[in-house]
């Protein structure tokens, strides 16, 4: 049966809408925080939040505070008429889409810094995002009070600071992690890719490829994680449209580098693809168990 899509603009809006749902039915309540200009990758994180909720609130809003001055806040892809329609199919009950000054009204200070876990990787070449998105998200938390959230694993980095966030300031609910979700050439799906040109979205899967060529390596058993990182940078560089950012592989909760695989151990890549900045990552193999437990 369709669902009525609500939308929300201002934070008292939102608090009555999922205070009479709780009222009525004592149901549930699911968040998907995004910001918009969906694909796939947010539409597995709405249907797997609707499959244990009663009510799916999705919040939509580019977040300022993320974003470094020369990055692209003004040109972000928006359009919030098609992520409507395509939540509704999804089966969201609620979007919450407020103004930046319902977000940050005048005098606003607060910030929450997540710690080390946000310093390395992206950290580095974007200070003071995770900042803002560690920010943001503790005030959805707030704002919807949800019993859960969903994420993906694509962001993995922020996954991390959303856990740590959790954990430190005792939110009282659950946290889930979906797969990243690729196109047919296994380019991890990302609102951001509307910026490649053709050329450049043709040698863009590079990344997941050297990701591929860590799985293999990890596979055969190497745990030297020195030489999978170079064999990675070497395959990379030899795609002349692909400036590498960063190679890493790392402790998937803490972020900190790791010199042999002995656990859990995430391989992450980060590169502009002419005026894209892509991610992508995957977890590696446990030596003993030769199996990845993604998800
Ligand atoms: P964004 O709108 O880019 O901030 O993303 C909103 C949520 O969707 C975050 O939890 C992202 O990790 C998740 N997401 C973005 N791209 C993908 C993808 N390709 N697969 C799975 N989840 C994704």
């Amino acid at each position: 049966m369709a669902r009525e899509l609500a939308i929300c603009r201002t934070i008292n809006d939102l608090r009555s809408c999922v205070k009479t749902y709780r009222k009525e039915t004592g149901g549930r309540v699911g968040l998907v925080p995004t910001m918009g200009f969906f694909h796939e990758g947010h539409l597995s994180l709405m249907r797997a939040a609707r499959q244990s909720s009663g009510l799916v609130v999705v919040s939509i809003f580019v977040n300022p505070a993320q974003f470094g001055q020369s990055e692209d806040l003004d040109d972000y892809p928006r359009d919030a008429e098609r992520d409507h329609e395509q939540a509704g199919a999804a089966g969201v009950d609620v979007i919450f889409s407020p103004p930046v000054d319902e977000m940050y009204p005048q005098g606003f200070e607060t910030t929450v810094n997540p710690g080390s876990v946000a310093e390395g990787l992206c950290g580095l070449s974007r200070p003071g995002h995770f900042l803002g998105v560690a920010t943001v998200v503790a005030k959805l938390f707030n704002i919807v009070g949800p019993d859960a959230a969903w994420f993906g694993q694509k962001d993995a980095q922020q996954v991390a600071v959303i856990k740590r966030i959790a954990a430190d300031l005792n939110f009282d609910l659950s946290i889930h992690v979906c797969p990243t979700v690729r196109e047919e050439d296994g380019l991890a799906m990302s609102s951001r890719n509307v910026y490649l040109s053709k050329e450049e979205r043709q040698h863009a899967p590079v990344l997941y490829r050297s990701l591929n060529k860590a799985l293999g390596m990890a596979r055969r058993g190497e745990t030297d994680t020195g030489k999978i990182k170079r064999a990675m940078r070497r395959y990379i560089a030899s795609n002349y449209l692909v400036e590498l950012e960063y190679v890493k592989i790392v402790d998937p909760d803490s972020m900190e580098s790791l010199k042999q695989i002995g656990g859990p151990a995430l391989a992450a890549v980060a590169a502009k693809v002419g005026s894209a900045r892509l991610i992508d990552n995957i977890l590696l193999p446990v030596p003993a168990m030769h199996e990845s437990t993604a998800c």
